[in-house]
């Protein structure tokens, strides 16, 4: 549609970064963009009514930048999911494995309570490994997953199928 296409205008592919091979896609051109970001912050916090969302989790780093305007736009409360060691509160920690080795993610464990509805919110979905990891905090945390939701699904790496089995029917959508 007119809204998948203005978005793809505005995101620039660049390739060998962060390493050789790799085709990175670069969405500043499109926070510079009033116009694309604000669709992009509209059709988000539009999924967080369709969704029934209670709360906005953002994913270090890209993913608070998308999140941060929707929770305000959704008039919903937004939480973000940092890499370990970043938040000073007491936190839930999960671990996940990448191509090579791990990493961890961690969220304040009393940043949402027992039965609310998330969204969870980030740039891109790659290999699916951080957004499968928030899930598991969220659901750890007593919380409910009423989506993810990404600008953008890199195909090819298979993300949606990693995510499946910890989305338990909850809803993958890649604008
Ligand atoms: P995954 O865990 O799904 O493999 O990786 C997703 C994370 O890596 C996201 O937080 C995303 O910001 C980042 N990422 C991976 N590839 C790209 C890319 O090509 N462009 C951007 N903007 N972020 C990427």
């Amino acid at each position: 549609g007119e809204l998948r296409e203005l978005l793809l205008s505005k995101i620039a592919d660049v390739p060998d970064y962060p390493k050789p091979g790799v085709m990175f896609k670069d969405i500043t051109p499109l926070l510079a963009d009033p116009a694309a970001f604000g669709a992009l912050t509209d059709a988000l916090a539009g999924l967080c009514e369709q969704h029934g969302a209670d709360k906005v989790v953002g994913l270090e780093a890209r993913g608070f930048i998308l999140a941060a305007p929707v929770a305000v736009r959704a008039g919903l409360g937004f939480v973000p999911v940092r890499k370990a060691g970043k938040l000073p509160g007491t936190t839930l920690g999960q671990s996940y494995e990448l191509e090579y080795g791990s990493a961890e993610i961690e969220m304040h464990a009393d940043a949402l309570s027992p039965g609310e509805r998330v969204l969870v919110i980030d740039d891109v979905l790659a290999t699916g490994g951080t957004a499968d990891a928030s899930l598991q905090l969220i659901r750890r945390a007593g919380a409910e997953v009423a989506g993810v939701a990404v600008l953008m699904e890199l195909g090819f790496l298979a993300g949606r199928r990693r995510l499946e089995p910890g989305l338990k029917g909850a809803p993958l959508e890649a604008l």
